[in-house]
């Protein structure tokens, strides 16, 4: 893969790397809809590639492109897939000319039927494993990891009484980051890796079940939420309803922190932890580590608003909305020539100038990752008249490259890693700046386990030697 940085509008601006969604009528009811609809609200965690595949009797028929999902899915091609289980997939990737096959769901033929795979995460011995599964023989349609669990499954699968335990003997070879969802044409099984990096979280409606990366997808097709999927735990659904395996979890968990803090919707619930709590949570400790005179809190949409509303809480100083976000901003969207390039933030935001002028703005923002985007922004507030711009960030200073699924580049882009505080204060050109301790990560999440290895460089699994994120996506 050739990752081409988004240098359209807000250059360093994260991205989660796929969504998964997956529902099973026990009644026998066609489903396709009810993915159509979770994978809409998942649609943050993805805007590149979406698809769905549906099993109908013994036959698994797919629908994928790239686009969003209402761009991808019309009520055409969505009537032409019938079934009564069906999983699907938003994805995040990179421009080229393979990124179309990448699609997921990934569909595979193999000597006992089909099989259709859906997952968020990254390994770290993809490459590996690959090398090792090709030289004996191993043909890859595609240059996506998922696809070694899918070889790995169909080639378990062989041996095996079951798919799910097909799916329990992949999980020895594999390691890094997985949430999954397999589908073969009578069985739903899910599966999230022994960390528990990536949520995963089942509920039901009805005499419909639902597998979904966040409980705001649950609520999207009104399923109630029934509980998370465990860290190593596979569960497979069938006519017969739910079982589980919990024989891999085994693992002390590593809850991507990262979800909390920008990736999910702020109405998801992941392992019990409300997304918006945490978020203002983090707000609150920056109000309390970080304290400053200030007329006015900021939030950077989307994810700076909830942390800005926690600081406002805690410090007293009112809470105000500055920016206005288009959100409509698609993937064939036109990037600004050079000329424009210093103007691209103000096409996805913009100030309210009349809100912020003459006043101490203290603005929250989730990260920083080269500081392009937030010079910027600070920039935009001062030129609309604010007289301060203290910035606060609800993360620690990035200073890590991950290998589990978010697109944090290497270390030596990372502005944390060449330049002090003060010096990150100066580059933006903010009156003040202040990180969230990282030691008070886990007053966020209530005492959960965590993965906080973009900050500390304590990854929870050994890092690839090499980085491969160049040559594998999720
Ligand atoms: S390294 Fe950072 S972004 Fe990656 S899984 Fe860990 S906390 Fe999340």
């Amino acid at each position: 893969m050739n990752r081409q940085w988004n240098d359209l509008t807000i250059s360093d601006e994260l991205h989660e790397e796929c969504g998964v969604f997956g529902a099973y009528d026990l009644e026998g009811g066609d489903i396709a809809n009810w993915v159509y609809y979770g994978l809409f609200a998942l649609q943050h965690r993805g805007q590149e590639s979406c698809g769905i595949a549906v099993s109908e009797h013994r036959d698994i028929r797919y629908y994928k492109d790239m686009g969003l999902v209402n761009e991808v899915f019309t009520a055409e091609n969505l009537n032409r897939l019938h079934g009564d289980i069906a999983i699907g997939h938003v994805r995040y990737s990179t421009a080229g000319s393979s990124v179309r096959a990448n699609a997921q769901p990934l569909v595979t033929k193999y000597i006992k039927g089909t099989l259709a795979i859906a997952h968020n995460g990254n390994l770290v011995n993809a490459v590996d494993l690959r090398e090792k599964l090709e030289r004996s023989g191993a043909i890859f349609q595609t240059t996506i990891d998922s696809e070694v669990i899918a070889y790995l499954v169909a080639r378990e699968r062989v041996g095996s009484r079951s798919v799910e335990e097909a799916v329990g003997k992949a999980m020895q070879h594999i390691r890094g980051a997985y949430s999954l969802l397999v589908m073969s044409p009578r069985k739903l099984t899910c599966a999230r890796d022994p960390y528990g990096f990536k949520p995963l979280c089942i509920g039901k409606k009805d005499s419909v079940y639902v597998v979904a990366s966040e409980t705001c997808a649950l609520d999207a097709v009104g399923a109630e939420f029934i509980r998370d999927v465990l860290p190593g735990e596979i569960v497979t659904i069938t006519a017969d309803g739910l079982q589980s395996n919990t024989q891999y979890c085994n693992k002390k968990p590593a809850r991507c922190i990262f979800e909390y803090i920008y990736f999910a919707r702020p109405d998801s619930v992941i392992d019990g932890a409300v997304v918006f709590d945490a978020r203002i949570a983090a707000g609150k400790i920056l109000a309390q580590t970080h304290p400053v005179e200030a007329d006015l809190v900021v939030g950077v949409p989307e994810s700076g608003n909830v942390a800005a509303m926690g600081f406002s809480l805690a410090s007293g100083i009112p809470y105000g909305q500055a920016f206005v976000k288009n959100n409509y901003i698609g993937r064939t969207f036109i990037k600004p020539g050079q000329s424009l390039r210093e103007q691209s933030v103000r096409i996805k935001l913009n100030v309210l100038k009349s809100v912020v002028e003459g006043k101490r703005i203290v603005m929250i923002d989730d990260s920083i990752v080269r500081g392009t985007t937030s010079a910027r922004i600070v920039q935009m507030l001062k030129n609309a008249g604010a007289k301060e711009v203290h910035v606060r960030i609800s993360s620690p200073p990035f200073k890590f490259p991950c290998y589990f699924g978010t697109d944090i580049p290497s270390g030596d882009q990372l502005i944390a890693n060449h330049h002090s505080v003060d010096g990150i204060c100066e580059l933006l050109g903010a009156d003040s700046l202040g990180y969230l301790d990282v030691n008070r990560l886990g007053e966020m999440v209530g005492g959960l386990d965590y993965c906080d290895a973009c900050f500390t460089g304590n990854y929870p699994v050994d890092p690839p030697k090499r980085d491969i994120r160049g040559d594998f996506e999720s």
